[in-house]
């Protein structure tokens, strides 16, 4: 899976990210995105998300701003995904039948 952000091919891998203790990593010299092969399948979405606003960020020039600092990003990145995630733009599809022929009826 390719990703074009802002221009950069972003690519996306599974690996094994054990010795990270992470479940998702954004290189930004690879300019890639690695998924943990051990990501439980119902946080796939959300650590996909997570590590594509990190490349966004990346892309926007952000870590290379004066006064950047990790763990802002990380606070930021961590609530923007999960508000995307609870409004349900990235639902299973099942979830977005459900949603879509709830709304028919009303
Ligand atoms: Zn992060």
């Amino acid at each position: 899976m390719v990703f074009n952000i802002y221009g950069a091919k972003i690519k996306v891998v599974r690996e094994d990210l054990t010795s990270e203790k992470a479940l998702g990593l954004y290189d930004p010299e690879a300019k890639q995105i690695s998924i943990c092969i051990h990501c439980p399948p119902d946080k796939l979405r959300m650590v996909l998300i997570h590590e594509l606003l990190h490349a966004i960020w990346d892309r926007l020039g952000v870590f290379n701003m004066p006064g950047h600092n990790e763990q802002v990003e990380e606070i930021l990145v961590s609530n923007i995904a999960n508000i995307l995630s609870e409004c349900g733009l990235f639902a299973e599809e099942e979830k977005c039948k459900k949603k879509s022929s709830t709304s028919r009826k009303s």
